[in-house]
């Protein structure tokens, strides 16, 4: 059969090379947003700031895609002051591809947590030269540029970049367009404290632009609106697995209707409602008789008729 495969394969070479070699992404483009900030790219956002002693780009694009070397070379025709800064939204390889092309004249910023994930994963990205743990201040010469770390929320590395001055806040991952799902699912993501840091940036002062890593600009009440369907969706899978329902019976239980008008909806609530079990699976414990996880849970560990904690 993998003969026969490899054979077709072959046949179709030219084919197979164009799906694989270059991925029918959208072409990158560049929007001003503010007098110093940026917004460009194609599939994913990314953004950059000018001030007049540098350039801070934040995010490279997808691999493959070629955007980071174009927005170089569109860097270098449109400025004549040099990237000093790349900064790193977070370690995933679909925001960060490419970003070694500036490290000619660049030094990569990323969150401390960061690191580990880029050099075991092998990203193909510039390797952080400065990380820090809580907030640190860009000066790009007239403009400043405010990192922050809100805890664990979308891995534990995702910051939010901030340019107070011009009201815009960079926020890949965290957030889309309006009324919508961020994520396909929830797998790395910390809920408790995701909630927490989703009301904080909907309250946040200087901040009228909101850009996401992925679809529209939009602004602050995203953030609201994603807390609200977080929260929703913890403690209505949490009342669940309390009364004992096994996730099968969570999935036709837990419909989240009241929240289908939002983005994604169709496409993702299946997969978050399943990645929010598997999260409140680890957060409780349930008391004696409350279900059958342990040994359940998801491929089966033999706890079976031995006392856990004191053995046969
Ligand atoms: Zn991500």
């Amino acid at each position: 059969m993998s003969v026969i495969r490899s054979l077709f394969c072959v046949i179709l070479m030219g084919l197979c090379a164009a799906a694989f070699g270059q991925r029918n992404l959208p072409a990158p483009t560049i929007d001003q947003l503010t007098e110093h900030v940026y917004r460009y790219g194609g599939l994913t956002n990314g953004a950059f700031i000018v001030g007049s002693e540098g350039i801070a780009v934040v995010d490279g694009q997808t691999c493959g895609s070629g955007g980071t070397q174009w927005l170089k070379d569109q860097l270098a025709e449109r400025f004549d002051v040099p990237v000093k800064y790349v900064i790193l939204s977070h370690d995933h390889e679909m925001h960060i591809c490419g970003l070694e092309v500036f490290a000619d004249t660049a030094r990569a910023v990323a969150h401390v947590n960061a690191k580990p994930h880029i050099i075991r994963e092998g990203r193909r990205t510039l390797v952080p030269e400065i990380t820090f743990d809580q907030n640190m201040q860009l000066d790009l010469g007239g403009i400043e540029v405010d990192l922050m770390w809100l805890g664990p929320t979308h891995t534990d590395n995702l910051i939010q970049v901030h340019v107070p001055s011009e009201g815009v806040l960079i926020a890949v991952d965290f957030v889309r367009e309006g009324k919508a799902l961020a994520m396909p699912e929830l797998r790395d993501a910390d809920i408790a404290n995701s909630i927490k840091a989703l009301g904080y940036l909907g309250r946040m002062e200087n901040v009228d632009i909101v850009v996401p890593g992925h679809g529209g600009i939009t602004d602050q009440q995203a953030f609201i609106y994603f807390r609200d369907y977080l929260q929703a969706l913890r403690d209505r899978v949490l009342e669940q697995m309390v009364a004992g329902k096994e996730i099968e019976e969570i999935l036709e239980i837990v419909t989240m209707e009241d929240f289908s008008d939002y983005g994604w909806f169709h496409q993702w609530i299946r997969s978050n409602v399943i990645t929010m079990w598997e999260q409140m699976y680890h957060y409780r414990e349930p008391t004696e008789g409350g279900g059958r996880y342990e040994s359940e849970f998801p491929i089966g560990f033999p706890v079976g008729e031995v006392d856990k904690f004191n053995g046969p």
